[in-house]
């Protein structure tokens, strides 16, 4: 059994397919292991209920939705039993339920399960089909301007918010097997950023993560989102700043605003730390009569949510919905569960994972 990609999906379906006594071989493109998910926040959650699942993600393929939920706690359990260390038993949203993982210790529990892994091998189109099961872990497309231009068409390139290797090589691999695609491929899970270039360890730190605070226009000085608006998730927001020009925004905010609190603080603390914090008198257009302070934000990618089409046992699908022979696929290559919304890239993953090794080796 062949596995592409040792981020979160690729590593828990090796882990997986050891467990049921298969000795599967994980392809890394990437010198390290991890994926995006040891450079995430590690916060593996679903919905507290199943209609709110359907409530926040409401075109989202449904059967996939109730996989992830059903079988969610059981991957938490299981993570743990493997030796991941766990940071927190909650995650600070009434709407949600889940765990926090420490991520370097979450993907070295993962490593030592899943047995061999092989980096800077990336598994292409010109892959040699031996056989073998084959399962697609790669991590969607952000990394791919040309296919994130293709698809989700933002009105400039977005910053990658990201591990800088997925670039879509599992869609194209399946694509030219005949896969076809699922719904949701304009929509992408991201945050608006500084706009500044930042590193690995500024991921978290930079996210503008208030905008419900601020607000909010474009280059041309045109109050684009109404605060009142935006999502829990602010993945609407960021998704909006993505079609404006350049991609980009300017949050305004009054002293009201400065004293609300967001997750990592007080907005007034956040802003305070923004490398692009700006007086509103020198922006190029009249800002609202009680802003004190604006920052600009740039629209980044961290994954994106469509991708390809797969049944409720990780199959990719082709284009008359039967399964690929061979071919799975799970995490961010899986698409179209959370679409029209924002759900745990982290905990489909999971679930796909350990889905895909049972379905290959059934
Ligand atoms: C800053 C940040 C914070 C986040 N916080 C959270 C959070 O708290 N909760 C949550 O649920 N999600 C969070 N996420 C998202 C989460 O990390 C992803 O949803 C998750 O990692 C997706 O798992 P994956 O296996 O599909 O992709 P990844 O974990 O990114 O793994 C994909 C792997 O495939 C490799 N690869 C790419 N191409 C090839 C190829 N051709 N051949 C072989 N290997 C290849 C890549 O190098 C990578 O190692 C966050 C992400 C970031 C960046």
């Amino acid at each position: 059994m062949l596995i592409a990609g040792a981020g979160m999906a690729g590593l828990c379906a090796a882990a997986r397919a050891r467990e049921l006594g298969a000795s599967p071989v994980v392809l890394e493109k990437g010198t390290r292991a991890g994926g995006s998910m040891l450079l995430s926040s590690g916060v593996v959650w679903r919905y507290r209920s199943f209609e709110e699942f359907r409530a926040q993600c409401p075109t989202g393929d449904e059967r996939l939705q109730r996989l992830v939920f059903d079988r969610l706690d059981e991957g938490l359990e299981w993570l743990e039993s493997l030796g991941a260390p766990v940071l927190e038993r909650e995650t600070g949203n009434p709407l949600t339920t889940g765990v926090r993982f420490d991520t370097p210790g979450l993907t070295e529990a993962l490593v030592r399960a899943a047995g061999e892994v092989r980096f800077e091998q990336p598994v292409t189109v010109t892959v040699t089909v031996t056989g073998d099961p084959l399962v697609l872990a790669t991590g969607g497309f952000h990394g791919d301007p040309e296919l994130v231009a293709r698809y989700v068409k933002p009105a400039a390139p977005l910053r990658v918010r990201a591990n800088p290797w997925s670039a879509g090589d599992g869609l194209k691999l399946a694509l030219a097997r005949g896969a076809a695609l699922s719904q949701g491929l304009d929509e992408f899970y991201g945050r608006n950023m500084a706009d500044v270039e930042f590193g690995e360890h500024e991921l978290v730190s930079l996210a503008q993560v208030f905008g419900r605070y601020a607000r909010i226009f474009n280059d041309h000085g045109e109050e684009f989102f109404d605060h009142n608006a935006v999502s829990w998730s602010e993945l609407d927001l960021v998704q909006a700043t993505a079609h404006q020009p350049g991609a980009r925004a300017w949050y305004l905010l009054d002293e009201e605003a400065l004293d609300e609190r967001v997750r990592y603080g007080t907005v007034r603390e956040l802003v305070a730390q923004a490398p692009t914090r700006v007086d509103p008198a020198d922006l190029p257009f009249t800002p609202p009569p009680r802003a004190v302070v604006g920052t600009r934000v740039a629209a980044a990618i961290t994954h994106t949510i469509g991708g390809l089409r797969i049944d409720e046992r990780a199959r990719v699908l082709d284009g008359q919905r039967e399964p690929i022979e061979g071919l799975y696929a799970a995490g961010v290559d899986a698409g179209g569960i959370s679409s029209g919304g924002y759900a745990s890239g982290l905990a489909s993953a999971l679930v796909l994972g350990l889905t895909a090794a049972e379905t290959a080796l059934s």
